[in-house]
């Protein structure tokens, strides 16, 4: 049997790093073995479920690199298939019509409390065959009274459920639509799945699946059931924490790449090595590195992956991702240095895309404005002298080089009898526009010379004017 895994998604909102990490769990679980990885929209809850959640599931998924081999398959397409099963376990004895009211099931969890008892359905309609006609009914599956289910977890170790724990639960609702444990029976069965890698908030379902695959007739997959990720508060990762979406990293300025060896490091380890590459993950990751315990987000960690990836991975690579982000803050990038050899200069700077594209804009764009801090430090009257040489000098190289621009710097703070800050600090805020920037000579070289020449003379009427003031 092909070794078959699946990340199935409710679509009702946007993919967040949860979801992520154990979408890439299941597909390098599959990948590495060969196996296939089946994507399924869980799209049941008609109210909750969008398109627009669809789409910026698979958004994400694309964004990430997780390629599915099935699918994506949409459970509201397969109305008839759980009816048809739903059927089958009626005809076979294994579920029976409920006609309790919500109203009656409730009234008996109040009792049951009353006597000290765990609340739940008490199994009333079981095994009654005196109908009631035009009453809505439930169908609930008749789990077994006794022994007990044992997951042999691949991830948490052997967990064991006494039957008695488990009540008949609601399998078809009094409209006929399935409910979630229906389904993913249904689909996990259908679809060949012989590992589940899902969230652990599913763990309880998990005897009750098995219960419902066993009276099918089905195989019952393996399952590996991944802890939670917690807040840096020790709080279950929300909203509260930033950025919970997989897309919104993307705009903050990660590389898939970072985000990726990330959440593989999130709740799986080998030895104490931090950088995986995919090809890596696909060798070294198994289930039993995976922790048990719930980890804790670390965006300072995330960041540190991010600097090293976009160091590390081909500038031509980077410079694709990077251009997104040049377009997202409005810089035409067709005109100006090559992508690549800003990143060369800028990727020691900034820990994301985002402030590489922010702190890149003199590159692309004439700035409206200077930096108000460092114009007024470094853009006085004492500045004059040292501009007008450095852009006569500037001005009349004929190889627009490294070597020749660092030339003309130290050519003027020599003539002038001054430090190279004298020089070097005004000209920086000249051209750049703030007193922040990577070294000049590397900085102006990517700078058309007549661009350079032109902000100077900027420069030097700003300090005119602010001395006439
Ligand atoms: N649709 C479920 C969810 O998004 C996952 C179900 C499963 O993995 O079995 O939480």
């Amino acid at each position: 049997m092909t070794l078959t895994t699946r990340f199935a998604p409710s679509p009702t909102g946007y993919l967040h790093v949860g979801g992520a990490r154990t979408a890439l769990y299941s597909w390098l679980y599959a990948k590495k073995n060969g196996g296939e990885f089946v994507l399924r929209i869980e799209d049941t809850d008609l109210e909750r479920s969008t398109q627009e959640s669809v789409d910026a599931i698979l958004e994400g998924m694309n964004w990430l690199g997780l390629d599915w081999t099935q699918g994506p398959f949409y459970q509201t397409k397969r109305f008839d298939r759980y009816k048809e099963v739903i059927q089958q376990l009626l005809d076979a004895g294994h579920a029976y019509r409920c006609y309790c009211t919500p109203e009656e099931v409730d009234q008996m969890r109040e009792e049951q409390k009353v006597r000290g008892e765990k609340p739940r359905y008490n199994g009333l309609w079981r095994d009654r065959t005196d109908h009631p006609e035009d009453k809505p009914f439930v169908i609930r599956f008749k789990n077994p009274l006794e022994g007990t289910v044992v997951i042999e977890d691949l991830i948490k170790g052997r967990i064991e459920i006494s039957n008695t724990e488990l009540d008949d639960l609601i399998i078809a609702r009094s409209d006929g639509t399935p409910t979630y444990n229906l389904t993913v029976v249904v689909d996990d069965w259908d679809m060949k799945m012989t590992h589940v890698i899902r969230g652990d908030d599913h763990i309880n379902n998990t005897p009750r699946q098995m219960n419902i695959l066993a009276a099918l007739g089905a195989s019952i997959p393996q399952y590996a059931h991944v802890p939670m990720i917690l807040g840096d508060d020790g709080k279950r990762l929300s909203k509260r924490h930033g950025a919970v979406s997989v897309m919104q990293y993307r705009d903050e300025g990660y590389l898939p790449e970072a985000l990726l060896n990330y959440l593989v490091r999130l709740g799986w380890s080998h030895g104490d090595e931090e950088i995986f590459s995919k090809e890596q993950m696909l060798e070294l990751f198994d289930l039993s590195g995976c922790n048990r315990a719930p980890s804790a987000f670390n965006t300072e960690k995330l960041q540190w992956l991010n600097q090293h990836y976009m160091r590390s991975l081909p500038a031509e690579y980077v410079a694709e991702h990077l251009a997104w982000h040049m377009q997202q803050a409005g810089l035409n990038t067709e005109h100006g240095p090559a992508l690549t050899d800003v990143i060369a200069i800028q990727a020691d700077r900034v820990k994301t895309l985002k402030e590489m594209a922010q702190i890149s804009e003199y590159f692309y764009a004439d700035f409206d404005a200077l930096d108000e801090k460092a114009a007024k430090k470094h853009l006085r009257p004492v500045a004059q002298q040292p501009l007008e040489v450095v852009r006569d000098k500037l001005a009349a190289l004929t190889d627009w080089t490294v070597e020749a621009i660092q030339a003309a710097i130290h050519g003027t703070a020599e003539e002038l009898e001054v430090g190279m800050g004298k020089v070097g600090m005004p000209l920086r805020v000249a051209v750049t526009g703030g007193g922040n920037s990577p070294s000049l000579d590397v900085t102006l070289v990517l700078i058309e010379k007549d661009k350079v020449v032109e902000r100077i003379n900027r420069a030097i009427a700003f300090i005119e004017a602010r001395a006439a003031e």
